[in-house]
């Protein structure tokens, strides 16, 4: 059985906690009993990390690359030894399904691999120029990044914040969201058990502004990486700009799916409603506006409701649950808001609409069609159990609606004509498109949006090339 672990910070490679600190209760959201309670950073700890990075960069950017490979290759073999036990922590405090949470982990598996060998090809390229000259463009490591990574993917966020400046040859301050501590403790300790050197990466928690404004106002800090909603990473953004700081932002979405009368439709609902209710629906890129063609609209939605009805909702931990809770009491309360005022401008509940049970934040899974385009839900990212569901005549109205909004992460369109698969991947506004399919990642493909989803990759070569910066060098 696992037990959940003492909590603490990590800075220089020690478990930093107690000492009068303010701590903050890291709650279980299927059954609301207290874990453990999370110590946060005073301004002096976030000091004493910065000045460990600035080392740590210093250690580092001199790793040759079979040195960090061998760590991350290390620390992915170690993440499968403790893969049960990371998966149940990250189900303890997050709430979704083990066999997800031990999906999650596995792509940090993968991620992690894909890295190692990346770091072998981290090269430039040599210029054109007379004898006696020479020119050459290489990339080095940005230096020191801030990384700041959210509850959604307890295990997947902190690996892919941890990962690429390893991989970069950078160093890296970790704040991981306070709700979900542990397991982004746990994907650290597999790298530095495998050999990472305790300045180049560490962990710490803390009142999110604090640490953010303390850590982006330091000369130290060269990057940050922040995945997160849109209003907040507006707002690092421009902290991030006053000391120049690059920044890969991932944002919010509102995913819209396509899905025309000439589609296989049976499994396009098959996908959606798995896709839907995966994670509780808070996933940056879940599929949420379904954009419907009209002579297959009833079909859909009436297939929609009743693979709705088939979701087991439940503990995490419980064999058998196919969606959690929702991982903290701001979701289901979001949730009431948004399909309540749904419903209220007119829209037609086909499933759910209510908090379930009187412990935890579970979310009965739902169904809202026919939505009016002032309810808000059609303009605020819900990040819930909840799908919307639409009927439009043609293909223009309903890229129109597709790409309406200001986000821009995932689109998916399920479509039987080959020419207009085409026409959709090209027309659709998102960085990432799925096309008859909703696997739209990978360790190799780059994962990030445009428009106010944001900007810049994580994951694929771009992952690693985001954590660096060109040198052109030209020897006379
Ligand atoms: P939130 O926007 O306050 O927090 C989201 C994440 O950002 C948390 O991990 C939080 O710790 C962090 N954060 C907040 N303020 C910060 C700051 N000043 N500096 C550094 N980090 C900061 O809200 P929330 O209630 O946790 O989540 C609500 C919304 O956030 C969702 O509706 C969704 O839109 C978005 N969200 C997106 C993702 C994603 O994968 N893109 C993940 C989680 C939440």
């Amino acid at each position: 059985m696992t037990q959940y672990p003492t909590l603490h910070m990590i800075i220089g490679g020690e478990k930093v906690s107690g000492g009068g600190r303010r701590t903050f209760p890291v709650v279980n959201p299927a059954t609301g009993e207290t874990l453990g309670e999370l110590p946060l950073a005073e301004p002096a700890d976030l000091d004493r990390a910065l000045e460990i990075a600035a080392e740590g960069f210093a250690l580092w950017r001199k790793s040759t690359p079979q040195e960090r490979a061998h760590v991350l290759n290390g620390a992915a073999r170690l993440m499968l030894e403790r893969a049960d036990d990371l998966a149940r922590i990250a189900t303890m405090e997050q709430g979704k399904p083990f066999h997800e949470a031990r999906i999650e982990l596995m792509m940090n598996v993968g991620l992690f691999q894909f890295y190692a060998g990346e770091c072998s090809r981290l090269y430039g390229r040599e210029l054109v120029r007379p004898e006696g000259q020479r020119s050459t463009v290489r990339w080095e490591p940005v230096g020191p990044v801030a990384a700041f990574a959210p509850w959604n993917f307890p295990l997947g966020n902190p690996g892919r914040k941890l990962g690429a400046p390893v991989a970069a040859g950078c160093s890296v301050i970790l704040k991981s969201a306070e709700e979900t501590p542990a397991s982004a403790l746990g994907v650290l300790q597999c790298l530095l058990d495998a050999g990472l050197p305790p300045q180049v990466a560490q962990a710490v928690f803390g009142v999110p502004d604090e640490v953010s404004r303390h850590l982006l106002g330091s000369p130290v800090i060269r990057k940050l990486s922040f995945t997160g909603s849109t209003v907040v990473g507006k707002h690092l953004a421009r902290l991030a700009t006053d000391n120049m700081i690059r920044t890969t932002m991932e944002l919010g979405g509102h995913g819209p799916v396509l899905v025309f009368g000439d589609a296989d439709v049976d499994k396009a609902l098959e996908t959606c409603v798995a896709g839907k209710y995966r994670n509780a629906g808070q996933v940056c890129v879940s599929p949420t506006r379904f954009i419907v063609e009209e002579n297959v609209f009833e079909k859909f939605r009436d297939g929609f409701i009743a693979g709705a009805g088939k979701v087991v909702v439940g503990d995490g931990l419980d064999a058998g649950t196919t969606m959690g809770p929702m991982a903290n009491p701001r979701r289901p309360e979001a949730m009431d808001r948004l399909i309540g005022d749904a419903v209220a401008k007119g829209a037609r509940l086909g499933a759910g609409g209510q908090k379930i049970g009187n412990q935890g934040y579970f979310y009965a899974p739902s169904v809202i069609s026919e939505v009016p385009l002032d309810a808000d839900i059609m303009h605020e990212e819900p990040f819930g159990p909840v799908a919307i569901i639409n009927p439009f005549k043609d293909e223009d109205a309903m890229i129109a609606e597709a790409n309406r909004l200001p986000y821009g992460l995932a689109a998916y369109a399920w479509a039987g004509d080959p020419q207009r698969q085409r026409r959709l991947a090209a027309r659709l506004e998102a960085g990432m498109v799925g096309i008859n399919s909703h696997m739209i990642g990978g360790a190799d493909a780059p994962f990030g949006g445009v428009k106010w989803s944001g900007h810049g990759s994580e994951d694929g070569p771009e992952g690693v090339r985001a954590c660096m910066v060109l040198k052109a060098v030209h020897e006379g």
